[in-house]
């Protein structure tokens, strides 16, 4: 059989599509598949059938949606985990360590794949990390001079087969080798000055063979996705970005044998790394006009299919139809063909809001998940070419936008004025050295205090008691007595183990954002809406619709419990601004930073009321600080400012003796070290333990001086850290930082850990801060120079 050549004449047909499809199943069929298989639950070839099922039942879906069954429009865009795990995958990039999983035709099955995710005893799992600025979270593939990339393993063609077999041309969609490459890591032992891009000549041999296979198997079309392009840290460290983007793809694009090419550069806009990718021969473009907009130079779309990413994969709300085709119709003009497209793959979205029978209709009104998102890039499709066609879908799609705009909740009066009245003062709190000072008299606190990040683990037990209250099968006041005795529980452990500051453990809380959006005003909750986050986990992202009112303490009641039973100074936990919209769907009717102050003020509240409640300590966490950090640097400062904005609005009410913590869930402190200094907490905790304390270089160098808690215990793992390495760690910490500004912490919450390494751990924690407070009240005192 075979495919187009090298410059395909036919033209294609095809008017919409989406690049990319959420890949659980409706019902998250592929996460219980999968999990299933990990518990011995079930075997391989029941696995492969279930997830067989959710392919097959997405094409069908895509296809009833309105996108044809036979011009490409269909991505064939599945993982079982993770696309750049498949890609690694198929193009022989399996480390050393898990080199018996590979297959003598180069094939890994899934038992074999999941290893590479999840790791095996002493062998590590590839490491695991941010896509972009979403909460997606790939793998990161080791590459090494030695690494023989091939065509190995053919999983995604024999997909594309068995789709065409039911009866569909799909468009398969891999990660391009640009792409590939740049979010690659050295693989350990690899020589100094080694980078993955080096090998991008030998890379593209294999994805030559792949293409190559995937045109001898039918496909017209192979989706390859750079989103690299858009990224600024991505490219970072590559002396001619461009000249990597141009050598790959003049290769690519005249491969002999291969189907056509189009080439995405979602999550933002390439800016100059436009021009070499489209000075090649590649077919087609698809531009995300979302976060992106099309390139001035129109020239650089002749000749190309250009798929018009006006549909926003990455939000919930119904599209501005007419603005998206008024962005469409100039492209016309300049490209050979354009197509209505979304701006990502709608990985990052729920299926359908219309089983969300329990939302509010009119709020439902407003929405469009993946399927809705379907329905209106096939809409905008049929009115590129048709205009007359589609015009009362036109209408009804613009009604339904304008109802939200004088709906009741979206715009609240009390809340515009107390924003408009804010003065600077309120984001100020009084100098460090005098709040360090009323703090110190206020709690007591021995020198390297010794606390927790907020949970304790989340039990069955837990699980079970949430569960039967949500069902309705126990009545709150028998579900808020179960968690007060929890408190209770997590209070006397706490004591028994000798920690100085205490928590009340968060068993209230099913998820930190979730939680306070079920608190507050404003948002709405899903009950289908899940979302990837990474391998089978998933997460249901709050849609956040209007402003924000808290109308009534939230945390306050467990906290004063908590209070009561204990004379030890108690700390209360409150998600912060930025990560609550972080892990939302934010309005888009307004900018990021008004909805922060929203959210801001309605802490600012909570954190009020926990000092009237006699909670001394209050701690807001912000671990997706940097999540959000936008990829271009020229975004970042604006950026910088309202988050920073945000937090001490929410903080700076509190008096000079609160102490005010915060909490960061990452090492890599270089990109956002200022921010951090900015939020102005009396306390920061943040991540060490995995990278051995190695951030505090930046601390030390930056002067960073008020309290700092590097995590000394990995939570991650269930391994419990001796007495003696956590005293390592310690000693480390106040030879770099003055002793007094070092607290003793975990390096995160400890819910997903058990009681067992728990208790374990955090004795060996507080042995170890004893052990090195007697070594420091046994050290000379040398005068200050
Ligand atoms: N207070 C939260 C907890 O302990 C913080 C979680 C996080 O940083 N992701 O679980
Ligand atoms: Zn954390």
């Amino acid at each position: 059989m075979t495919g187009p050549t090298s410059s395909p004449s036919s033209t294609p047909a095809w008017s919409a599509t989406v690049l990319g499809y959420p890949r659980t199943g409706a019902d998250r069929e592929a996460k219980k598949a999968l999990e299933a298989l990990w518990a011995g639950r079930a075997d391989l070839a029941a696995t492969e059938a279930a997830l067989a099922g959710v392919r097959a039942a997405t094409v069908r879906r895509l296809n009833s949606l309105g996108l044809p069954a036979h011009d490409a429009s269909i991505p064939s865009a599945f993982s079982a985990y993770d696309q750049v795990l498949d890609a690694a995958v198929a193009l022989g990039a399996v480390p050393d360590r898990f080199a018996d999983v590979v297959g003598g035709d180069g094939r890994v099955d899934l038992v074999g794949y999941s290893t590479i995710a999840r790791g095996r005893g002493a062998d590590a799992p590839l490491e695991m990390t941010k896509w972009f600025d979403t909460n997606y979270h790939y793998l990161v593939p080791e590459i090494s001079p030695s690494t023989s990339f091939r065509f190995a393993d053919d999983r995604g063609v024999r997909e594309f087969s068995e789709a065409l077999a039911d009866g569909f041309l799909t468009r398969p969609v891999v990660v391009g080798p640009v792409t590939f490459l740049l979010l690659s890591k050295p693989a350990a032992g690899s020589p100094d000055g080694f980078a993955p891009v080096q090998r991008l000549d030998d890379l593209l041999g294999a994805y030559e063979d792949l293409l190559r296979a995937y045109a001898a198997a039918g496909a017209e079309w192979v989706q390859l996705d750079e989103p690299a392009l858009v990224s600024g840290s991505a490219t970072a460290g590559v002396a001619d970005p461009a000249g990597l983007v141009a050598t790959a793809y003049e290769r690519l694009s005249r491969s002999p044998g291969r189907p056509r090419l189009l080439v995405t550069t979602p999550y933002g806009d390439p800016g100059e790394l436009l021009e070499p990718l489209a000075r090649t021969a590649v077919d087609g473009l698809a531009l995300d006009l979302v976060r992106g907009s099309a390139p001035r130079d129109t020239s650089l779309l002749a000749g190309k299919t250009v798929v018009g990413g006006v549909v926003d994969g990455r939000n919930v709300w119904r599209a501005d139809l007419s603005a998206a085709l008024r962005v469409l119709r100039p492209l016309q003009g300049a490209a050979a063909h354009v197509v209505a497209g979304t701006s990502t793959s709608l990985l990052h979205v729920p299926h359908d809001v219309d089983r969300e029978s329990g939302l509010d209709e009119r709020l439902r009104g407003w929405l469009a998940f993946a399927d809705q998102k379907v329905a209106e890039v096939v809409v905008l499709g049929t009115a590129l070419r048709d205009p007359d066609a589609v015009g009362e879908v036109l209408t009804a799609s613009a009604a339904a936008r304008a109802d939200r705009v004088g709906a009741p909740g979206v715009v609240r009066a009390e809340v515009r004025s107390r924003l408009a009245a804010l003065t600077p003062q309120a984001f100020r709190r009084s100098d460090y050295a005098v709040r360090r000072n009323a703090q110190d008299e206020a709690l007591g606190l021995p020198l390297l205090p010794t606390t927790t990040i907020g949970s304790f683990p989340q039990t069955a037990g837990i699980r079970r008691a949430r569960a039967a209250w949500a069902r309705g099968e126990s009545d709150d006041t028998r579900y808020e007595d179960y968690l007060r005795s929890e408190i209770d529980r997590v209070v006397a452990l706490q004591e028994e183990l000798g920690l100085d500051v205490l928590v009340h453990g968060e068993p209230e809380r099913n998820d930190m954002v979730q939680y306070f959006a079920e608190h507050l005003e404003g948002f709405a909750v899903t009950a289908h809406g899940w979302v990837q986050s990474y391998g089978s986990r998933c997460v249901r992202p709050p849609i956040l619709f209007g402003d924000v009112v808290r109308p009534e303490p939230i945390t306050v009641p467990w906290s004063a419990y908590t209070r009561s039973r204990t004379a030890k100074p108690v700390k209360g936990m409150l998600t912060g601004p930025v990560t609550i919209l972080a892990w939302s769907f934010v309005r888009d009717d307004q900018p990021l930073a008004d909805t922060a102050s929203q959210v801001a003020l309605a802490l600012r509240d909570e954190v009020a009321d926990l000092e009237a409640a006699g909670i001394g300590i209050v701690q807001v966490d912000e671990p997706a600080l940097r999540e959000l950090l936008p990829l271009r640097a020229e975004d970042q400062p604006a950026y910088l400012r309202w988050s920073v904005d945000a937090f001490r609005l929410a903080t700076a009410g509190a008096a000079d003796a609160t102490q005010v913590h915060t909490h960061l869930c990452y090492s890599e402190f270089g990109e956002v070290i200022d921010a951090i200094d900015g939020l102005d907490a009396d306390v920061t905790s943040i991540e060490a333990a995995r990278s051995r304390m190695e951030v505090l270089a930046d601390i030390a160098r930056v002067g960073f001086a008020r309290g700092i808690g590097p995590g000394v215990w990995d939570i991650h793992s269930p391994r419990v850290p001796s007495t003696e390495e956590i005293a390592e760690q310690l000693r480390a910490a106040v030879a770099a930082v003055p002793a007094r500004q070092v607290w003793v912490n975990p390096d995160c919450g400890l819910k997903t850990r058990g009681y067992e390494e728990t208790t374990a751990s955090l004795r060996h924690l507080v042995a170890a801060a004893h052990a090195v407070r007697a070594e420091l009240a046994a050290r000379p005192v040398t005068a200050p120079a």
